[in-house]
């Protein structure tokens, strides 16, 4: 059991930027309406992420810990239509398998509770005060796998990663407020009020906000909507095209083609746009179960998808005559 936590963390813990990810999308899944990540040492001494979620059930608390414990899939059928963000039951049993792990939670009723795991083993569990919703606090982690150790960059490298995973978690979910610190310095806030040109603000800055165009668009079977830069803001690599497939933060080729099609001759040669789309669909189009972190979908009628995306773009920069 121990053994194989540690072995699942080899591909669910890559990095400080991977515990953040995970952590932050259990906050999500547990309907949370604030997220605070507090970052030392670009996460290499201590990462701790706050939420006002629905806390875990005294029952439940040690079983989170066990591997494929998950509380998100109740029937074999529901694998096919996930909505929430985890489901395999992995990260919680991984990350506290490489670290000293602290979680503090409650759902709201009289007492809070606390569990301390070292290297994946339960130390000690007390009950504390009732604040509703669950902060975890990762220290020292992979203490005990020198090779990961080595193998983390530097602390600035490291906290690019982190900055990374929540810029996207903040453009894929502007109904939920996030703030970022790292050594106690603000890196990111968001109001949470549901503003996603907000939202692009804070990340990118408000003179790129302001050259934003919406798009809205629907079909039968999808609802593309989002901002698009003017294509006189141009970046030189691809990571400015972000696409949320149902709240999921996605890393799809097919789709990022469909987007740089749009802008096909708007574009110098080597040069990409900058995107914020949000696209929502029936999730038995998506199959989410390509690679432990998720990160890759595969979509049914992708073809349809790409057509509908290129057009929008190219209609829209089309009708406002550069
Ligand atoms: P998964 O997210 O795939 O279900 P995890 O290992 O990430 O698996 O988490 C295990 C379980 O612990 C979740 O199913 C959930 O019930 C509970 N849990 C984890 N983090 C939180 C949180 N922040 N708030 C409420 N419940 C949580
Ligand atoms: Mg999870």
């Amino acid at each position: 059991e121990f053994l194989s936590n540690k072995i699942a963390a080899g591909e669910v813990v890559e990095r400080p930027a991977s515990v953040v990810k995970e952590l932050v999308e259990n906050a999500i899944d547990a309907n949370s309406s604030n997220v605070r990540i507090d970052i030392e040492e670009g996460g290499l001494s201590s990462i701790r992420i706050l939420d006002d979620g629905d806390g875990i059930e005294e029952d439940d608390l040690e079983t989170a810990f066990y591997r494929h414990a998950t509380s998100k899939i109740k029937y074999d059928q529901d694998l096919f239509r996930i909505k929430t963000l985890g489901f395999r039951g992995e990260a919680l049993p991984s990350i506290a398998s490489v670290s000293k792990l602290s979680l503090k939670t409650s759902t709201g009723g009289r007492e809070g509770h606390e569990l301390y795991l070292e290297g994946g083993h339960i130390k000690h569990r007390k009950t504390v005060s009732p604040r509703k919703g669950t902060e975890i606090t990762v220290t020292e982690l992979f203490y005990n796998t020198p090779a990961r150790l080595k193998y983390l960059k530097t602390i600035h490298t490291e906290l690019g990663h982190i900055s990374d995973v929540v810029n996207r978690m903040a453009l894929s979910h502007p109904e939920i407020s996030f703030v970022l610190t790292h050594n106690r310095k603000t890196m990111l806030q968001t109001t949470g009020n549901g503003d996603l040109p907000r939202v692009i603000a804070s990340i990118y800055g408000s003179t790129i906000a302001k050259k934003m165009v919406k798009i809205e668009t629907e079909t039968m079977d999808f609802k593309v909507e989002g901002y698009l830069a003017k294509p006189e803001v141009t970046r030189s690599n691809r990571s400015y095209m972000s696409t949320v497939l149902n709240g999921r933060y996605v890393k799809n080729y097919p789709l990022l083609r469909a987007i740089q099609e749009g802008y096909h001759t708007l574009l110098p040669i080597g040069k990409f746009p900058l995107v914020v789309l949000h696209i929502t669909l029936n999730p038995i189009l998506i199959d989410v179960n390509v690679h432990p972190s998720k990160l890759e979908v595969r979509i049914s009628k992708e073809h349809a998808l790409q057509e509908l995306i290129t057009s929008t773009i190219r209609d829209v920069f089309k009708r406002i005559q550069l």
